[in-house]
């Protein structure tokens, strides 16, 4: 029994590693880069200008990020190699191998005031890259996106990420209440703000199921949460701020049927008077968009409604079939 059990430890340990070294490939991910080139110029547009244009343009991550994520993505690759994970340390490399090349090739896009548009593609097309371009977490190698019909490199930083609601995929829940997780950006919300943000992402039940109700805990990363009413929670969280623009990368894991359902009301309730950008991986979220550009290898394969798409774009259409629309 012993062998078999320190075997098992000792893969435990490396799996750990692992999940370490890849923890590091998240924050060079996550490391926003702020060298300050804000050109200041005008900062207002006209006024009938779109939310967001995106004007041709191209972006290559810097060399120092890329070398960085592939460092990172060594030390990761050989400690699950070393714990004979080889599948994941192949996935790894997969993920990576390809960075240095041009991620976005000449992308052309509008999102108009008021307006719900969806980004939709395979993996690595460049999607959650277009919302890191408009938080200007890093600037376009060519070309240029207007916010309010203004340069974005004419916005301070912080003046333009006002303007935006930013809702990662998988955003992290705090282990402590429903309302301490609600108040992080919005300290002075108050419990009735509280209670009407998380009824407009369908999360009004979360506030019967303890008679604490904003009070609740959530528990350690939000366990007492599903994975659904987690991203919802993170979806409330930006609400607070009453953000007139929402950009929204929504999760790919723990959409089952009913979560699905939730968000897609959800999403059709904070759509109602504001600007909506949302990376979409479930088309059933997004049928209803007045527009869905769809990436691919970094270009824009279409763009349209669901139905212009369906009968135009043979990669909409196969996306469509696969997830049983058509
Ligand atoms: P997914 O649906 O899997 O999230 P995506 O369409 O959002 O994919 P991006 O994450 O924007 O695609 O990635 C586009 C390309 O840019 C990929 O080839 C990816 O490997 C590369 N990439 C993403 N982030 C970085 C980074 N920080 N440094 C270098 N390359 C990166």
């Amino acid at each position: 029994l012993v062998q078999p059990l320190a075997s098992a430890i000792g893969a435990i340990t490396s799996v750990n590693q692992a999940l370490g070294a890849l923890g590091r490939i998240q924050e060079v991910l996550d490391l926003p880069l702020e060298e300050d080139d804000d050109r200041p110029g005008p900062t207002a547009g006209p006024t009938d200008a779109a939310a967001i244009e995106f004007r041709d343009v191209r972006f290559r991550y810097p060399d120092h990020v890329v070398k960085a994520r592939e460092a990172a993505a060594k030390e990761a690759r050989s400690v699950l190699a070393q714990a004979h994970l080889d599948r994941a340390a192949d996935e790894t490399t997969a993920e990576v191998s390809d960075d240095a090349h041009e991620v976005l090739r000449g992308v052309s896009f509008t999102v108009p005031r008021g307006s719900r548009v969806a980004l939709v593609g395979p993996s690595g097309a460049g999607k959650s890259t277009v919302l890191s371009l408009i938080e200007r977490f890093y600037d376009p190698t060519a070309g240029a996106i207007l916010v309010d019909g203004v340069d974005a490199r004419q916005l301070p930083r912080e003046a333009l990420r006002a303007r935006f609601g930013y809702v990662e995929q998988d955003a992290p829940t705090l282990a402590g209440t429903i309302a301490d997780n609600l108040r992080l950006a919005s300290p002075d919300a108050t419990d009735a703000d509280c209670a009407r943000v998380l009824r407009a992402v369908n999360l009004g039940d979360v506030l019967e199921r303890s008679p604490l109700g904003v009070d609740a805990p959530v528990g350690e990363d939000g366990v007492m949460l599903s994975g659904g009413e987690r991203q919802r929670l993170a979806i409330a969280r930006a609400l607070l701020a009453a953000p007139p623009v929402l950009l929204l990368d929504e999760s790919t894991s723990s959409l089952d049927g009913v979560n699905e359902q939730r968000m897609r009301e959800a999403i059709d309730a904070v759509a109602t008077g504001r600007t909506l950008l949302v990376i979409a991986h479930r088309l059933s979220t997004v049928v209803d968009s007045d527009l869905i550009v769809v990436l691919e290898h970094g270009r824009v394969a279409g763009q349209g409604t669901h139905s212009e798409l369906v009968a135009s774009v043979p990669l909409y259409r196969e996306l469509a079939k696969h997830q049983l629309l058509v």
